[in-house]
């Protein structure tokens, strides 16, 4: 080993022990000698590369498990909106029904009766009160 190049400062564990690093120093930082492996740039480089390949790592799989919450979240929605739409569907069919079913009791009282059965029936009063509550739903 050469003075231009002594051996590197840093020391390593080997052989159950610490031992000096046994590689030529080949860079001079602050006036100490480092081989290339323990050069502190080049260490600096190492954890920053590792550093970023996990963040990386960690954001691709946040990343995945968010696209694939999304999917689930589309496809629950999809499924209630499906529901729903089936129940606005059977609610107006019921709606029609009963509005049908209001013009036949209608003609069967004739005008005069008409107005005092729907404005004093309780049934009659129910059925409004749920025509008016299904305007609003569908
Ligand atoms: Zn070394």
């Amino acid at each position: 080993m050469s003075d231009k190049h002594p051996q590197c400062c840093r020391t390593r564990y080997r052989d159950w022990r610490q031992q000096r690093c046994r590689y030529r120093g080949v860079i001079q930082r602050d006036g100490k000698w480092y081989c290339r492996i323990h050069d502190p740039e080049a260490v600096a480089r190492r954890v920053d590369k590792s550093e970023r390949q996990f963040t990386e790592k960690t954001e691709a799989k946040k990343r995945a498990a968010a696209v694939a919450n999304q999917g689930l979240i589309d496809e629950a929605t999809a499924d209630l909106r499906r529901q729903l739409d089936a129940e606005k569907a059977k609610v107006k069919r019921l709606r029609e029904a009963c509005k049908g079913a209001v013009e036949t009791i209608k003609d069967w009282h004739g005008p005069a009766a008409w107005d005092i059965y729907l404005n004093h029936a309780p049934e009659m009063r129910l059925i409004t009160a749920a025509l008016a509550e299904t305007e609003k739903t569908t």
